[in-house]
């Protein structure tokens, strides 16, 4: 995942503070409080490098969690199926 180079919503220029904010808020500083710090007060702009922090880990999630979910759907209509003599 590149990290953002401008906001998504306002184009405000944000590349130059995602090592900073990624580094200070991995070794246990709160987003809000380096996002004030770093000046980004605008919301969209705090969305844009709050979301990119989570990003992968959110998608690895989700993926994992669908193959579940895929499998508890399959069974359930394998379930069905057999109930029903389909
Ligand atoms: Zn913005």
């Amino acid at each position: 995942m590149l990290p953002p180079v401008r906001c998504f919503t306002c184009g405000a220029p944000l590349g130059h503070l995602w090592e900073e904010f990624k580094e200070r808020t991995s070794s246990g500083e709160s987003a809000e409080a380096v996002l004030d710090d770093l000046g980004v007060y605008r919301y969209c702009c705090r969305r844009t490098l709050l979301t990119t922090l989570t990003y992968i880990e959110e998608i690895a999630k989700y993926s994992i969690y669908k193959k579940y979910r895929e499998s508890v759907i399959l069974k359930y209509y394998h379930q069905i199926e057999r109930e029903e003599g389909v």
